[in-house]
């Protein structure tokens, strides 16, 4: 007998197998990262399409046989539907599920991911942060629940304190003081200051529920945003493409 699972469930893609099945990878809080094949996604009369789009958080049943996952219901608890209305916005939220689905593990409780992902698309979704400030907070909290924070209570190279003229650097994995700063030739270094280290401090700690409620300046918020970026491509060593549309997208948009 095919055992049977019943969970929610974050849509992060869903890739077209053949003529009728889709391949779904999903975001769950029980189970991690999940591949469950899907009929009837490409069905507008059904029921199931609606709930198995990206974005879709869904209650999935599946059942399992010879380790493969098949969807048999499912039910759409949110959508984040206004997404589709805002081009920045859409290109940002698949950026995310992308950086979530690269962090997911299988068969992994990933409650914490799962959570952080939900949250900040709907703050997203909503616009209660501008695109810019959900991208930075979402991509400093991810590297902090991997265990990768960016190190800013003191300086990244040598331990010592951080006065006036410290620096942010990807290699040394946070802010450097003065005197490390631009002591590697090759180094990138970052302008980065007490503004910087102390809305850091907020995104590393703060409860889930109070992640955006700070303030920060449109100059402070440029300098997070570099550091932010510039530390997820150091961690996950490589570019993303939808990283490359959404900035596409927002050049475009500035132009206008
Ligand atoms: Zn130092």
């Amino acid at each position: 007998m095919p055992e049977e699972y019943r969970f929610k469930a974050l849509v992060a893609r869903s890739v077209p197998i053949g003529d009728t099945v889709n391949l779904l990878t999903v975001l769950s809080a029980e189970y991690g990262k999940k591949t469950v094949r899907c009929y009837g996604a490409r069905k507008p009369s059904g029921r199931v399409m609606s709930a198995v789009q990206p974005f879709c958080y869904s209650e999935f049943l599946v059942t399992e046989k010879d380790g493969r996952w098949t969807l048999r219901e499912v039910g759409l608890l949110a959508n984040f539907y206004e997404l589709r209305n805002d081009m920045l916005a859409l290109s940002l939220g698949t950026y995310m599920l992308d950086l979530a689905c690269e962090c997911a593990r299988e068969n992994v409780n990933e409650s914490s991911l799962l959570s952080l992902t939900l949250n900040c698309l709907f703050v997203l979704s909503r616009k209660a942060a501008t695109p810019d400030t959900v991208k930075a907070v979402f991509e400093l909290r991810l590297l902090a629940e991997q265990g990768c924070a960016v190190v800013y209570k003191n300086c990244a190279r040598c331990g010592g304190a951080l006065g006036d003229g410290c620096a942010f650097s990807a290699k040394d994995g946070g802010i450097v003081c003065a005197d490390c700063r631009d002591v590697d030739p090759d180094g990138r270094y970052l302008p980065a200051g007490g503004s910087e280290r102390l809305a850091l401090t907020h995104i590393e700690l703060s409860p889930l529920k109070q992640l955006f409620s700070f303030r920060i300046t449109d100059a402070c918020l440029t300098r997070l945003s570099a550091i932010a970026e510039e530390s997820t491509l150091y961690y996950f060593e490589h570019d993303f493409e939808s990283l490359r549309y959404y900035k596409e997208i927002k050049e475009t948009l500035s132009d206008t």
